[in-house]
């Protein structure tokens, strides 16, 4: 047999070393800044157009390459940084595989200007897909500034697999924020479509912080530090009572390097358990400085994992690292507290349950007498949200029209008569005939179901995941009505996000308009609300925009959802009633009503089952 094994031709090798170190735009944002950070540069410079799709550039004041360099550099294999297999255990720069601009150059177009300090002339050189098109001397700073052109412009199937430019852009942001979290020695600017989103002067950490994420993130910072012989830690956390619904703000560096170690987060979160909500996330940014021999940098392509030594033993040490500044923080609260009202507002919602007492029942309810029923018992299981306010209770109503038109059904209040109809009570109740009889009797087990009782048997409803339904649905139904049912606020809020979060924000402002939202302002870092959603209490507008803003982002990363259906689903699950929550009979019976009014009452909208039945049959087959 003849030989068939041959040596893949260079640029081949660099096409498939590519697949691994460049997925996206923000791949090649990592390893161009990283370039540079390892260049020794002061000041470093980000310029992004359409998500990275048009363009990447970096522009460092660093220590430049010579003519020869230059051209090398896009080499495989070619480095500067090690020459010896055992200076992988001695690292102290970012990139030591020397493939970074070799893939880069494979998939892309790529212009590069360099200059060493001392040279008098620098070098341009242009490469496509590994071909150079020319390399000429001439008059540049000095430094180095690289610029990637079309990316994936010879493997289609890659660039369509990118994201919208919104989504490749905020995941260049997220490198952005990473690489300039780990370097506030580093001045950074970033500048998208023609204007500067960040400047960030050379400065401390605690600085560097709170330029990145806004200005109300001083007051939530609590500083760690702790110095053993394996491990030196130092950074914040945030103080418990500011954990978020998203994981936005949890940064490990090992090494000045940004890392991803859900061995550590737990570390961490351990340290904060019984302190923050079940589902909040606690933020961190910390810093581990490790003998560069302990550590395994070389385990992936993208060097955002590493291989500790001892890991039990730093597990142990960040752990109580963390307790030991959280109960320092909790014995002195008073030190940096300044309690910011815009800020307490949201978290108030954690008292929510607290509220229930104080609903009003009708003690003249009877489910069936039409009048008066509906007030009463929708009050209670929206949460009091528009309890209260005449035009809320009436709008609500209102909302209904277009929902039950939709079903064909005739035009009714939504008290019992709405239950009564055949189009909507659906299968699920076999008699018609007796089910208005059966309905009627509701009660709560262990705060967190409905039962009730139906001719073939009873059915177990889920009192949130119903409730959740309902909101969904409503909310949906809401934001394609054209004009959107709005709460005024009597006196508009002004709320603080972070610029990145602003950013989100600006990319769902519509929707959030659609739905009832009404905005008055937003610029950097402050948001004014003057209008909300119906259902929407004041007190948790901060509470649940954050909530939006960490859906969206998550979602729209993750694929295709559309952001009405995004944001109805953040609302409903914010906004239902909870495990755990009393009803009044009223709010039951309403409740039960509501969800068997919906288009799909047997599944949440996150695609759990609401309520379960069991048979007259089944219970008979337990008593035998
Ligand atoms: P690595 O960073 O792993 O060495 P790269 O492909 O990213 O591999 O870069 C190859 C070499 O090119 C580097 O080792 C370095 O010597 C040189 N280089 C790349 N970018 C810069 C820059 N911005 N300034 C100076 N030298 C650079
Ligand atoms: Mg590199």
């Amino acid at each position: 047999m003849a030989d068939i094994i041959k040596l893949l031709p260079d640029h081949v090798a660099n096409q498939i070393a590519a697949g691994e170190v460049v997925q996206r735009p923000a791949s090649v944002v990592k390893e161009l800044l990283e370039n540079a950070i390892d260049a020794g540069a002061e000041t470093i410079k980000l310029i992004i157009k359409d998500g990275g799709k048009t363009l990447i550039q970096v522009v460092d004041d660093g220590s430049g390459m010579s003519e020869t360099d230059a051209r090398l550099s896009f080499e495989r294999h070619a480095t500067s940084k090690i020459n010896r297999a055992e200076d992988l255990f001695k690292l102290s720069t970012k990139g030591f595989r020397g493939e970074a601009l070799a893939s880069i150059a494979a998939i892309a177009h790529v212009e590069m200007q360099t200059k060493p300090e001392e040279a008098e002339l620098g070098t341009h050189l242009k490469i496509e897909g590994s071909k150079i098109i020319f390399q000429e001397v001439q008059v540049v700073p000095k430094g180095t500034s690289i610029s990637v052109k079309h990316l994936f412009f010879n493997i289609p199937a890659r660039r369509n697999f990118l994201k919208s430019n919104q989504v490749e852009l905020r995941h260049i942001t997220d490198e952005f924020h990473r690489v300039a979290l780990a370097h506030p020695q580093i001045s950074f600017h970033y500048y998208v479509n023609g204007s500067e989103l960040f400047g960030l002067p050379k400065c401390n950490l605690r600085q560097r912080i709170v330029h990145v994420f806004g200005s109300k993130t001083n007051q939530k910072l609590v500083p760690v530090q702790e110095e053993t012989q394996v491990v030196k830690i130092s950074g914040f956390i945030n103080k418990p009572e500011f954990a978020k619904k998203s994981r936005g703000e949890q940064f490990f560096f090992v090494n000045d390097r940004f890392i991803k170690s859900p061995y550590l987060h737990h570390a961490v979160l351990a340290a904060f358990e019984g302190l923050v909500k079940p589902d909040c996330h606690p933020g961190y940014f910390l810093y581990l400085q490790v003998d560069p021999g302990s550590i395994d940098i070389n385990i992936h392509p993208t060097k955002t994992e590493v291989k500790f030594d001892d890991e039990h033993t730093l597990y142990a040490i960040l752990r109580s690292t963390i307790k030991h500044s959280l109960g320092q923080f909790n014995v002195v609260p008073a030190l940096d507290f300044e309690t910011d009202q815009n800020l307490a507002t949201p978290y108030s919602y954690k008292d929510k349950s607290a509220t229930i007492p104080k609903i009003t029942v009708d003690p003249s309810f009877n489910p069936f007498v039409e009048s008066g029923n509906k007030e009463v018992a929708t009050k209670t299981y929206q949460l009091g949200a528009v309890a209260g306010t005449g035009r809320g209770a009436a709008n609500w109503e209102g909302l209904y029209v277009g929902l039950k038109s939709d079903m064909g059904s005739e035009e009714t209040n939504f008290g019992n008569l709405r239950f009564e109809s055949d189009s909507i009570t659906g299968s699920i109740f076999e008699g018609q005939a007796d089910t208005t009889h059966s309905i009627a009797t509701t009660f709560q087990l262990r705060r967190k179901y409905i039962v009730t009782t139906i001719k073939s048997g009873m059915l177990v409803i889920d009192q949130s995941r119903a409730h959740q339904r309902v909101l969904y649905e409503k909310f949906l139904k809401n934001s394609t009505v054209k004009q959107a049912v709005s709460q005024q606020l009597l006196f508009p809020l002004s709320l603080s996000f972070s610029k990145t979060d602003v950013v989100v924000l600006k990319d769902i402002k519509d929707t959030l308009v659609a739905i009832g939202f009404v905005f008055d302002k937003i610029t950097e870092e402050l948001v004014q609300v003057s209008g909300v959603p119906l259902l929407v209490p004041e007190s948790e507008v901060g509470m649940v925009l954050d909530q939006l803003i960490a859906d969206c982002q998550l979602e729209v990363g993750n694929g295709s959802f559309s952001q009405t259906d995004i944001l109805s689903k953040t609302l409903a699950k914010t906004l239902a009633v909870k495990t755990g929550e009393v009803l009044e009979s009223a709010s039951q019976l309403a409740l039960v009503n509501d969800l068997f009014a919906c288009k799909e009452p047997m599944v949440s909208p996150f695609n759990k089952p609401i309520y379960i039945t069991i048979t007259e049959n089944e219970i008979d087959k337990k008593f035998i």
